[in-house]
C-alpha cells in the first residue's frame, strides 16, 4: 500500500472490494450452527438416506406455505405467479455428481435465508445440540442423537461438500438469490437473474455418496419417504 495514498481511494476501500465479489455478501454461520455442521459433515451416521426425507419434508412445507398464502391472500398484485403448478421436481445428474431438488413453493427472502439457513432457530436441532453438550462425544453416540432429533436441512451436509440453494420469495416484486456453502465457516448470498419462484437445492455430492445421484437409488429412497407427501414428486419429469 502506497504511504500517499489519495483520499478518494482510501474512501472508496478497494481492499475489501474486489470487483470479483460485487454484490456476493459473506455471512459466518452462528457458532453452534457452525458445530452442528462439522458434527453433521464429519458423523459416521450410517442412515445417510434420510436427507431425502429431511429434504423433501421443506418442499412439502414450502409448498404447503404457499398454498395457504394464496387462498390468504386476496391482493392478486402481491403475490407472483399465483396459479403454478405446486410440485416437487428432484433431478439426478450423473456425470456432475449432483442431486437436485426443487420446489414451487414459498421461497425465501434474504432475511429469511440468513435466520433460517444460517441460525439453528428449530427445535430439533437445538435439542440436538443440548443432547449432544450432555452426551459422551463418542461417534456412536452422536450417531444416536443425530437419528432421534434428526438435523432437518442440515442434513444435506452428510451426503454433499457444496449445498447450492437457489429461491425467490413469493411476494410478487421478490428478487433472485443464491445461497451457497461447503458447510465450514460462511455462507455466500448474492442476487441472481432467472431463479424461479420457489426453491431449488443443488447438492454436490461427496465422492463416496455418489449413489445418490442415480437415478433407480434416488426412486427406492422417494418411494419409502413420499406416502406423507401432499404434492406431486417428479423424478427427472416423470413422476416418481
Ligand atoms: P424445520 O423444517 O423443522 O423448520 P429445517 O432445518 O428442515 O427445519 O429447515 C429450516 C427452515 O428453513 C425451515 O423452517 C424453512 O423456513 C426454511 N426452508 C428449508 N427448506 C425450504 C424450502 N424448500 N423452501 C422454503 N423454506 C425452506
Ligand atoms: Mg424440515
Amino acid at each position: 500500500q502506497p504511504k500517499s495514498q489519495p483520499a478518494w481511494a482510501a474512501q472508496r476501500n478497494f481492499a475489501t472490494e474486489p470487483k470479483a465479489n460485487a454484490g456476493v455478501d459473506k455471512h459466518e454461520f452462528q457458532a453452534e450452527t457452525r458445530q452442528l455442521l462439522d458434527i453433521v459433515a464429519r458423523s459416521l451416521y450410517s442412515d445417510h438416506e434420510v436427507f431425502v426425507r429431511e429434504l423433501i419434508s421443506n418442499a412439502s412445507d414450502a409448498l404447503e406455505k404457499f398454498r395457504y398464502t394464496a387462498l390468504s391472500n386476496t391482493d392478486e398484485s402481491q403475490l407472483a405467479a399465483k396459479d403454478r403448478t405446486l410440485e416437487i421436481r428432484i433431478t439426478t445428474d450423473k456425470p456432475m455428481m449432483q442431486l437436485i431438488i426443487e420446489d414451487s413453493g414459498i421461497g425465501m427472502t434474504r432475511e429469511e435465508l440468513i435466520s433460517n439457513l444460517g441460525t439453528i432457530a428449530r427445535s430439533g436441532s437445538k435439542q440436538f445440540m443440548e443432547q449432544l453438550k450432555e452426551q459422551a462425544q463418542s461417534s456412536q453416540a452422536t450417531s444416536n442423537i443425530i437419528g432421534q432429533f434428526g438435523v432437518g436441512f442440515y442434513s444435506a451436509f452428510i451426503v454433499a461438500n457444496r449445498v447450492e440453494v437457489y429461491t425467490r420469495a413469493a411476494a410478487s416484486d421478490a428478487i433472485g438469490l443464491r445461497w451457497s456453502t461447503d458447510g465450514s465457516g460462511s455462507y455466500e448470498i448474492e442476487q441472481v437473474e432467472d431463479v424461479q419462484h420457489g426453491t431449488k437445492i443443488v447438492l454436490h455430492l461427496k465422492p463416496e455418496c455418489r449413489e445418490y445421484a442415480d437415478e433407480d437409488r434416488i426412486r427406492a429412497v422417494i418411494k419409502k419417504y413420499s406416502n406423507f407427501v401432499g404434492s406431486p414428486i417428479l423424478l427427472n419429469g416423470k413422476q416418481a
